[in-house]
């Protein structure tokens, strides 16, 4: 295995909108798709897709959902072994609106990614330790996520945290990292200021960076990113796309900046190939499944 993802695993409904509704309104929309979710599960696709090998480590229920979560993860050539089932757990989901412009809210029912637990990153310990990138985000318990860091990063691999859903979060946890990658209003969070700006991307970037992680990216959307880390501090702009559903656009990200990291290339160019990856899922629909193929980015950023 070259990179290790722990995180969640969801069945996403999602509801295309020729707008969204506002609170107390019911409205007729235009279509609708079930398919798999989770931050987690995104990434690790993400990354499956660009023909990482991925070791997968989390939890579902013993119900449809989950048997369609395990469907989806099977169909994109994951592992289901690290994968545990609850017998009396819900499997997660999202409850998505989509708007025209690809503006989304989005509700969650974490479920059985709430009970992912130290015994679930044991079981995973021989791919962990093989892992040169592991892929963490917020919606599984942090303890089992910062003791998948812990042993990664005891073999030299590279820890990258994608601190979403927004959360404070205390200051070791910056330490037991080496990538951040908050959007802006993650990064907004944890700053105590929102950055408006490419320019108050980089100044955020600067400022988490100050706080102890080795590199930190902010995600400034359709205005591109924010880097902070040893020998670059630097604004990359976006490529040009016309999204039609922004759903897990930092999702296909970070599976594309590990990807680009576990196959040696430099922080920059791991960057920009994040980046494609991510404007590149702005123009699919739905969370997992709009992750593009590594021939896809390479056909995207030849023509760039
Ligand atoms: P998140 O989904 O976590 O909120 P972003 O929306 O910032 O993250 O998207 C992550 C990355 O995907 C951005 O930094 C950018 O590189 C790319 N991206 C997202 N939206 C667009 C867009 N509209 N046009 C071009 N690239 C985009």
């Amino acid at each position: 295995m070259t990179i290790a993802v722990v995180g969640s695993i969801n069945m996403d409904v999602t509801a295309y909108m020729y707008r969204l509704p506002k609170p107390g309104e019911t409205l007729h929309g235009k279509e609708y798709i079930v398919g798999l979710g989770g931050k987690g599960a995104n990434q690790a696709v993400a990354a499956r897709k660009l023909g990482s090998d991925v070791a997968f480590i989390g939890r579902i229920g013993a119900d449809d959902f989950g048997k369609g979560a395990e469907r989806a993860l099977t169909s994109y050539g994951l592992d289901l072994s690290l994968i545990a089932k609850d017998h009396d757990g819900a499997t997660g989901i999202a409850i998505i609106n989509v708007g025209e412009g690809g503006e989304n809210y989005i509700s969650v029912i974490a479920g059985s990614n709430f009970r992912v637990d130290l015994s679930d990153v044991e079981k995973g310990r021989a791919a962990l330790e093989q892992s040169r990138v592991l892929l963490l985000q917020l919606e599984v318990p942090l303890e089992a996520s910062l003791a998948a860091a812990a042993i990664v990063r005891a073999r030299g691999g590279t820890v990258i945290l994608d601190p979403a859903p927004a959360k404070d979060l205390d200051p070791t946890v910056l330490k037991a990292v080496d990538i951040i990658t908050p959007n802006e209003s993650e990064a907004g969070l944890m700053l105590g200021w929102q950055p408006q700006s490419p320019e108050e991307g980089l100044r955020a970037a600067k400022e988490l960076r100050a706080r102890g992680v080795k590199a930190a990216v902010v995600k400034l959307g359709g205005k591109g990113l924010a880097v902070a880390g040893e020998g670059i501090e630097k604004i990359l702009p976006a490529f040009k796309v016309t999204p039609i559903d922004t759903v897990a656009a930092g999702d296909s990200f970070n599976g594309g900046l590990a990807h680009a990291l576990e196959q040696g290339q430099g922080i920059e160019m791991a960057l920009r190939y994040a980046a494609a990856c991510g404007a590149l899922s702005t123009t699919k629909k739905g969370a997992s499944a709009a992750a593009p193929t590594k021939a896809e980015v390479e056909a995207f950023l030849s023509r760039a």
